[in-house]
């Protein structure tokens, strides 16, 4: 007889674990709450589908978690990018390496991926059931027995759960396997929002959609330097998105929560404040009778111009011959330090990721089943477990799906 196996979640992980699980020998049953398979995977990489990194060393690799990232070791070893890749090609979906190593179908269409995942799934004869959904769990004498779902129990040996985290809470992903975990005597540790928006107190709305290149942004609190940044940043209505942001929300998700921070853009990090003064000095020579309005433009984005400006706490009709030495030195030290104040973070429904999860020294790594309730296993998000954008946290999703899914096929010893 063999085993028989519920996955709850048709995301990445529960696609990945429920295919793998079915094709080891295992009878399975996919319950997705959703009316359709993979709603956040068709929005990763923009909607292009960024479904791995092409470092090739795992230990670089497993860098992009931090200190939980260890864990991932058993699974990387079994399923990494180079077997992700192949197991996609080999459905029909060629890829395609983009900026930092980024991995997409070559058609950069994310629903192509969820496409070949449910032709995993039909190959290997999982019996998928959209719109159902999972309440709570069975289970009798530290054993798990089945599901209660909206439209009656279900029984079976061995049950995964795959949930995912609570960000994008409209694609289904809203927290539910937290509680499921909890019912059964697991730790979850804090959730934190990730690869989030930061909100500031200063009004920024008239620089919103505002792309700024090249810089570098820190983050103090009070004269201590805690993160710093270097890349592009997107000013919005509420504060700050873009690359630096959203992994500088990951790196300081407590400090941010605990006070209001400091943050300093840094327009012109490739110039010392010496530099760039001479640079000033230099072309006032020449353009002397320009106001110092127009003569930033060359500086700057006209956006941030009027902002500088005020800043520097200098008439913007003032002729750029006309400043004296104490005006220059605000406006480098505006250039070089331009002070918010980060308020907070965007809510989790719009973090890419969720921190924080199920704690990993209840799992077994080598398998992805829980040390406390047999026949139980985590994969995916809901696992205390999160990286920097790239396709780290798909990568992990998958790795975990298979490796939950080759183990869980097996029978109960
Ligand atoms: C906008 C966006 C962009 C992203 N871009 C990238 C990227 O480019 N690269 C990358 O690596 N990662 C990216 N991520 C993160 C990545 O998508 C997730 O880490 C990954 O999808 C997690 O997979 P999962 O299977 O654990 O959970 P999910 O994909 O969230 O799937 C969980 C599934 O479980 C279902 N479910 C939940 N509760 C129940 C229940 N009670 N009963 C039945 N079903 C239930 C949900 O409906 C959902 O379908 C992005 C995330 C977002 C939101």
């Amino acid at each position: 007889m063999s085993i028989k196996l519920i996955v709850i979640g048709g995301g990445a992980s529960g696609m990945m674990c429920a295919g793998t699980a079915a094709n080891a020998g295992a009878n399975v049953i996919l319950l997705e709450k959703k009316d359709k398979l993979g709603l956040k995977l068709s929005l990763t990489g923009k909607g292009r589908g960024n479904i791995t990194n092409s470092q090739p060393n795992i230990k670089l690799f497993i860098e992009q978690f931090g200190r939980n990232g260890k864990f991932l070791y058993s699974a990387f070893n079994q399923f990494f990018n180079k077997e992700l890749i192949k197991f996609f090609e080999d459905l029909g979906v060629q890829t395609k390496e983009g900026h930092g190593g980024r991995i997409f179908p070559q058609s950069e269409n994310a629903w192509d991926i969820v496409d070949a995942l449910r032709k995993y799934l039909h190959q290997n004869n999982v019996h998928i059931e959209l719109q159902r959904k999972v309440k709570e769990l069975l289970h009798f004498n530290n054993e798990i027995r089945g599901v209660i779902t909206d439209k009656g129990n279900l029984f079976a040996d061995k049950i995964v759960i795959a949930t995912g985290g609570a960000s994008y809470p409209k694609t289904g992903s809203t927290g539910d396997g937290y509680k499921f975990a909890k019912d059964t005597g697991h730790r979850v540790n804090p959730i934190y929002p990730v690869l989030v928006p930061l909100e500031l107190k200063q009004d920024t709305s008239s620089m919103n959609k505002l792309k700024l290149k090249n810089i570098a942004v820190s983050v103090w609190k009070k004269d201590k330097k805690l993160a710093e940044r270097f890349g592009e940043c997107i000013f919005t209505d509420f504060g700050l998105d873009g690359a630096v942001i959203l992994s500088l929300s990951r790196e300081l998700k407590q400090e941010i929560r605990s006070d209001y921070l400091t943050l300093k853009i840094d327009l012109k990090p490739g110039l010392s404040d010496n530099q760039l003064h001479q640079r000033i000095i230099k072309e006032s020579n020449i353009k002397g009778k320009s106001c110092i309005g127009s003569f930033l433009k060359s500086y700057l984005p006209q956006q941030i111009i009027p902002l500088v400006i005020n800043r520097s706490n200098i008439d913007s009709k003032k002729q750029v011959s006309h400043l004296i030495k104490e005006e220059r030195k605000r406006l480098i030290n505006t250039f070089k330090n331009l002070e918010f104040t980060i308020i907070g973070t965007r809510p989790i429904s719009s973090a890419l990721v969720t921190s924080g999860g199920v704690e990993l020294s209840q799992i077994e790594p080598k398998t992805m089943a829980s040390k406390i309730m047999k026949g139980l296993y985590f994969v995916g998000e809901i696992l205390d477990l999160d990286a920097e954008t790239g396709g780290y946290n798909l990568q992990a999703a998958f790795s975990t799906g298979y490796l939950a899914g080759k183990s869980a096929a097996k029978k109960r010893t």
